[in-house]
């Protein structure tokens, strides 16, 4: 069963590949001649995971600890500093790997350290690096500002990822919005992911109020606030648009949901994280319902049990259904989410559906097509990986 996005499900399809690029998705019947190879399952593009950090890969004790968000997120920086440059270099190879092995072909990677910088595409990978700033005040940034943009000149394929509204200063924020537009690169921020976080921009007050202090962060924001939600905050500051989507989108009420759609800013949904931070259920009913761009990503392995994509797909799933999500139709849309809408969220052009012209990144699943194939995909996937084909080449299989 072919699964190509952008057309009706094919029974008995096939793709055909040349040089790295789809040239044909139709019946098998109807291919042309050439080297074959059988699978039984669903084949789809392969999935883009819309919001991940692999240099975390080796960070599977923050998801085991069980702290809350404010202590997990505290852990950071004296974890950090007990990695070598070989350290990150393995962690975000091993999550390459992993992303492969679960049909994963593309990639918004938030990176933190620049010396993985590169990973993503090494592995061959598609998708995008986002440069991380983070934990900075506007003194801070200043000093490190010269060194933090050579590390981005050297590397093609990069976006920028500031951080938060609440471990940035605001002056910060709108710089990094404008070093974006200057070089035409994508950015990714995270957004509306904890209620701390709304408290923090609306009052500047509560924890991350505490943690700036503690830190010795000046920020704009400390102990006034703006009266916005993160999500206007985030606007307010030029983050938003086309050329950006976020991370999380937990706590966006009506008028943030209204203004990211205006804006053309995708929201990339990460359940199992925020489940697991207890940040709260992303209002994924709505999202659908108002006709929201969306995209599916796993967030780091500090904070999800795998990069598995589809089981952050069930994840979605069953929070829409409980928020009263009708299900006629929600498996085709989730599955939309975990390829073209990945893609669409960072303006992939060639990936995420199977046209001719595309990438020839493929995933397949040994879950049975008989019945609804987006369904099997969203309710049995997890796991279910049984090939990837990356650039025309077969990268994994079982
Ligand atoms: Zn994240």
């Amino acid at each position: 069963m072919v699964l190509p996005i952008v057309g009706p499900p094919i029974r008995d399809g096939a793709v055909a590949v040349e040089n790295g690029r789809i040239v044909a998705v139709g019946p098998r019947a109807q291919m042309p001649p050439g080297d074959e190879r059988r699978w039984d399952g669903i084949l789809t593009p392969g999935l883009v995971n819309a919001h991940t950090h692999l240099n975390f890969t080796a960070y599977g004790d923050f998801y085991d600890n069980g702290k809350p968000f404010f202590p997990w997120i505290a852990g950071f920086p004296a974890r950090n500093a007990t990695m070598s440059p070989q350290d990150w270099a393995d962690s975000s190879r091993a999550g390459c790997a992993e992303l492969l092995r679960t049909g994963t072909t593309a990639a918004a990677d938030v990176v933190t350290e620049p010396s993985v910088l590169t990973a993503l595409h090494e592995a061959g990978l598609g998708g995008t690096a986002y440069f991380e700033v983070v934990g900075l005040d506007t003194a801070a940034w200043v000093e490190r500002r010269a060194a933090w943009l050579g590390h981005l000149e050297r590397v093609t394929h990069i976006g920028i990822s500031p951080h938060t509204v609440y471990t940035l200063s605001t002056a910060v924020l709108k710089e990094l919005g404008e070093i974006a537009r200057d070089q035409k690169l994508r950015l990714h921020p995270h957004g509306s992911e904890t209620l701390h976080e709304h408290e923090f921009t609306m009052t500047g007050t509560g924890p991350f109020a505490e943690f700036a202090q503690r830190f010795g962060l000046d920020f704009e924001l400390t102990g006034c606030g703006s009266g916005r939600t993160p999500v206007h905050e985030l606007d307010a500051a030029g983050l938003l648009g086309a050329d950006s989507h976020i991370a999380h989108g937990v706590h966006c009420d009506p008028a943030d949901r209204a203004l990211v759609r205006a804006r053309g800013t995708a929201v990339a949904l990460c359940p199992r994280s925020n489940e697991r931070l207890e940040a709260g259920e992303a209002p994924i009913a709505a999202y659908r319902a108002e006709g929201n761009p969306v995209a599916i990503g796993t967030d780091s392995r500090a904070s999800a049990p795998s990069l598995d994509l589809l089981a952050d797909v069930a994840a979605a799933r069953r929070i829409a259904l409980a928020q009263g999500s009708p299900e006629d139709g929600l498996d085709r849309w989730l599955v939309e989410a975990a390829t073209l809408g990945g893609a669409r969220a960072m303006s992939l052009e060639d990936q995420g559906a199977l046209i001719p012209g595309n990438r020839a990144d493929l995933a397949i699943f040994g879950v049975s097509g008989a019945g609804d194939p987006y369904q099997a995909l969203a309710t049995e996937g997890e796991g279910a990986c049984i090939g990837t084909v990356l650039s025309g080449h077969i990268v994994h299989q079982t």
